[in-house]
């Protein structure tokens, strides 16, 4: 108690702002019933010291009028016919300047801000001027607050409980949906509407569309007469199939797509098909019906694309995905030979192939966009059938990351072995199908 009139003798102080500083001790109390109480406690043990004329006991009571806001003190003053000054009528609150009286009219803007969205989770971030906490660490190194919690966390609790209130909202503190950003002093209150993620696996069920969306080399995407002001290389891509009912569905800003590998534009992803995330910026609904997504994204995309397995998901997916060379896939490929082909030149490809290491530096094709690296690539299985003369289907399960197209032709002495060296028979790849993406789980 002393520890407190020797602040209240010195600043103006709040309930909440003198509270604070003990708020390690009680349970169960807000801030500013606990600094109400000490207020109280001291105009008590002051009234009694002047009625029974104790030296001081005036001089507190006055204290307690002007920088405690004691309207109990006043009122004794009053009666005492001892109460003149109104000096410090005007005066604000030395710590908050007042702003927790503000806080009503921050969660009833905050709230209205929120009915755009749907949420199940949500924080309350404060934003508070730098001078205002320097200001409050100065206070409590001078006064020695052993007992005390910062202005940050008693703001940010006050304004998540009232929004509690209303909302009947959980409170999430490592992946809420939405923040809530509200800085008191300079009265504002802007939203963080975290991203959704919805995972899924996609088939791509036709050649010649690319997994993204595909810039035009000629304009990088302004529009010219080249792609016919469209912008783009294709006019579709996996990405846009999908992000277009994702969109519809969220009322989201923008879509970004994320899968494990992709495959070629002209090669289709059959089997169970490849894994990706699409993440969708600031969804206004994200409790999505996702058999329904499902659906839709079906009969938008039919003959071209096809998604299942459908879920929820969050940002470590994406990080699992992009680092997903650990996984196993399997492809089949058309392949066409200059000479004609035999029995026994099958089954020295699958001796040479199967259980074997390939090593590829990175293909002249793609050498404008990657680095000349040499990498090494495990084919676990291999399986071959003649078509014709000189056609064969070869069927491959490997190691993730192997550049099949340069497998078979070699890729001019940059990738061995190869189809087209083992065979000294120069092999072109016509079709290729990815049949499956396992990622091991
Ligand atoms: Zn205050
Ligand atoms: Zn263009």
């Amino acid at each position: 108690m002393q520890q407190a009139l020797r602040m209240l003798e010195e600043y103006p102080l709040c309930d909440h702002c003198l509270g604070r500083q003990f708020a390690l001790l009680g349970h169960g109390i807000e801030n500013d019933a606990r600094g109400k109480s000490m207020k109280l406690a001291l105009v008590l043990s002051a009234h009694a010291d002047s009625l029974s004329r104790i030296k001081g006991g005036k001089r507190i009571l006055e204290i307690l009028a002007s920088n405690g806001f004691s309207k109990e003190a006043q009122e004794i003053l009053q009666i005492m016919k001892k109460h003149t000054s109104s000096k410090n009528a005007e005066q604000a609150c030395f710590l908050c300047k007042g702003k927790f009286n503000n806080i009503e009219s921050l969660v009833e803007r905050a709230l209205h801000l929120l009915e755009a969205y749907e949420y199940g989770t949500f924080l309350v971030g404060i934003e508070l001027p730098t001078a205002s906490e320097e200001c409050e660490d100065e206070f409590k190194a001078r006064f020695e607050v052993h007992y005390g919690e910062s202005m940050r966390n008693e703001f940010g609790r006050l304004t998540g409980k009232r929004i509690v209130e209303h909302n009947k909202k959980a409170v999430e503190f490592l992946k809420p949906e939405i923040v809530v950003l509200v800085n008191p002093f300079a009265e504002t209150v802007k939203l963080q509407v975290n991203p959704l993620f919805v995972a899924g696996r996609y088939r791509k069920l036709a050649r010649g569309i690319p997994q993204s969306k595909w810039f035009c080399s000629n304009c990088r995407g302004r529009g010219c007469e080249k792609c016919s002001w469209t912008g783009k290389m294709y006019s579709e891509s996996v990405e846009e199939l999908i992000g277009k009912i994702l969109l519809d569905a969220t009322g989201g800003l923008k879509t970004s797509f994320h899968a494990s590998g992709r495959e070629d534009i002209d090669a289709r992803m059959l089997g169970t098909g490849r894994p990706f995330v699409i993440e969708v910026t600031r969804p206004q609904k994200r409790f999505l019906d996702l058999a329904k997504l499902k659906q839709n994204v079906n009969s938008y995309g039919k003959g071209k694309i096809e998604v299942s397995n459908l879920k929820f998901a969050d940002k470590d997916l994406v990080r699992r995905l992009k680092k997903g060379e650990s996984t196993q896939k399997e492809y089949r490929v058309l392949i066409e030979f200059e000479n004609r082909i035999v029995a026994k030149d099958l089954k020295l490809l699958k001796e040479r192939l199967a259980n074997g290491v390939i090593s590829q530096k990175t293909p002249v094709r793609v050498l404008h966009r990657r680095a000349d690296l040499t990498r090494e690539r495990y084919i676990y299985e291999v399986g071959v059938k003649k078509l014709s003369p000189k056609k064969a289907e070869l069927i491959l399960r490997c190691q993730g990351g192997l550049y099949v197209k340069e497998l078979v032709t070699g890729d001019e002495g940059r990738t061995t072995p190869s189809v087209s060296g083992i065979l000294e028979n120069k092999a072109k790849p016509m079709k290729l199908d990815v049949l499956s993406v396992n990622m091991g789980d």
